[in-house]
């Protein structure tokens, strides 16, 4: 994917006064390069003589102030020195065709595409997490309804009314404008709804909130809030004004990392775009409940019902292993595709679920445990399978070393929208976060770019920020 490094080119305006050389930004650039070097996928651009070119428009100025009608007089003993300028910047600019005439051409849909797919996993993190407790969830309930159907001794009519399947269904509900909420127990409610933990986050520490943070708890990004600093510019709402640049520059500037609403730290915070409610359905057969007229069908029926719940229970383990094994393979492609470091967002974001659950231990101790070890077991599953993916890509001997590609990433997430359980789910959190990015960027858009040139030589680096 970094084909395209090959094809960047750094050229230097105004370089006249610096010989034709790259000057000062030189030394700027090389430890920037070095950076981007030596942190992982350490991208190499190369910067040499065939990568750098050095111009000065100044002859062409002068010619356009001394033709008509400008006819401006210039003193003749300046006139070598544009011309000789003039010679210099036409050899860079043939030097600079023929080079890019050999480059092998990078293919911007690739970029493109790479930058959607990305875009994707990032915004199926959250959900992904939030579906896999919830499948946690339900797998307990159906163990737990198992147990109970099992030792049942009481009368047919009684059994009947047991004979259901125990789901847990997400609802997700979108909010009308993004917020940051705080994960603290003290800035949360927990419901226990038959032994499943829900969370509520009760206080707004800001809101709305139009950070661009695509719900990553505990990130960084989220000192550029209001909630941790009171002059930021970087979360306003449609329409908001910004604070004057005499009050920006008066008042304080550096963020606090503790929550100027509820005073916990940036670690715990979060921006949610869409709240979840947990939803306990009951499946119940209809035919089954008419059916229980003996001993015998009843047992039969028992039995049927208890097949019917280690099938559920089997099923729902094998999405959650999916989504685990699409969630590594997620994880490997982008620390594969970016020039900056990427922190395991799915990982941070499991381990708050867990911490959420051990919110609820005073009440339901053993429930909360059965939950908190399975997440537990999920978070080492996930690390297990990434490590196994990184082995493969560094394998020697490999043909072509095993790259996870874009077809492979958008299969992974057809694969996932189709799980029959909890397909649905996960297709509808996906869409309502797109909504809501693609909101706030049209919003962003068109306010916020701004182009400020300067007389000193620019430094090109162009595509840097994928
Ligand atoms: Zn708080
Ligand atoms: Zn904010
Ligand atoms: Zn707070």
């Amino acid at each position: 994917m970094f084909n395209a490094a090959n094809n960047i080119l750094f050229l230097f305006t105004n370089s006249r006064s610096t010989h034709y050389m790259p000057g000062e930004s030189s030394a700027t650039l090389m430890s920037i390069l070095k950076q981007i070097r030596e942190r992982p996928p350490n991208v190499k651009i190369p910067y040499n003589l065939n990568t750098t070119y050095c111009f000065d428009s100044e002859s062409f100025r002068y010619l356009v102030a001394s033709s008509p009608p400008n006819n401006i007089q210039f003193d003749p003993k300046h006139k070598d020195s544009y011309a000789e300028s003039w010679e210099i910047s036409m050899k860079e600019c043939q030097r600079l065709f023929e080079y890019i005439i050999q480059l092998t051409p990078h293919k911007v849909m690739d970029t493109l595409s790479l930058n959607n797919a990305k875009h994707i996993i990032q915004l199926l993190t959250k959900p992904l997490a939030d579906i896999t407790k919830n499948i946690a969830d339900n797998v307990k309930q159906c163990k737990e309804h198992s147990v109970e159907i099992n030792e049942f001794s009481g009368t047919i009519e009684e059994l009947s009314h047991k004979l259901y399947i125990p789901s847990v269904e997400i609802i997700t509900v979108p909010l009308d404008r993004p917020k940051t909420v705080c994960s603290d127990g003290e800035c949360c409610e927990e419901e226990i709804i038959n032994g499943v933990t829900d969370i509520t986050y009760t206080r707004e520490c800001h809101s709305p909130c139009y950070l661009n943070n695509s719900s990553k708890i505990g990130s960084t990004e989220l000192l550029k809030c209001k909630a941790f600093n009171q002059n930021s510019n970087n979360d306003l709402a449609p329409g908001e004004s910004k604070q004057s640049w005499l009050r920006r520059t008066f008042s304080e500037q550096k963020p606090s990392e503790q929550c100027l609403i509820c005073g916990h730290s940036y670690k715990k915070h979060l921006t949610l775009v869409y709240e979840t409610k947990m939803h306990i359905n009951d499946v119940t057969d209809q035919m089954v409940h008419n059916e229980v007229k003996s001993v015998q069908m009843a047992a039969d029926l028992k039995e049927r019902q208890l097949r019917s719940l280690d099938k559920r229970v089997a099923e729902l383990n094998a999405e959650s292993e999916t989504i685990v094994q699409s969630m590594s393979m997620f994880a490997c492609f982008l620390a594969n595709n970016a020039l900056t470091p990427i922190n395991d967002a799915f990982e941070q974001y499991v381990r708050h679920l867990i911490d959420n659950e051990r919110k609820g231990f005073t009440t339901s101790d053993a429930d909360s445990r059965v939950t908190i070890e399975r997440l537990e077991q999920m978070i080492e599953q996930y690390k297990d399978e990434k490590a196994l993916i990184k082995s493969k890509m560094n394998e020697p001997n490999v043909g072509s070393p095993g790259l996870i590609t874009l077809a492979e990433i958008n299969a992974c997430v057809d694969r996932l929208r189709m799980l029959k359980h909890k397909g649905g789910e996960i297709s509808r959190m996906l869409d309502k976060q797109s909504r809501a990015k693609v909101n706030r960027e049209c919003r962003c858009r068109g306010t916020s770019i701004k182009y400020t040139g300067t007389k000193t030589a620019p430094v090109l680096v162009a595509a840097l920020t994928i």
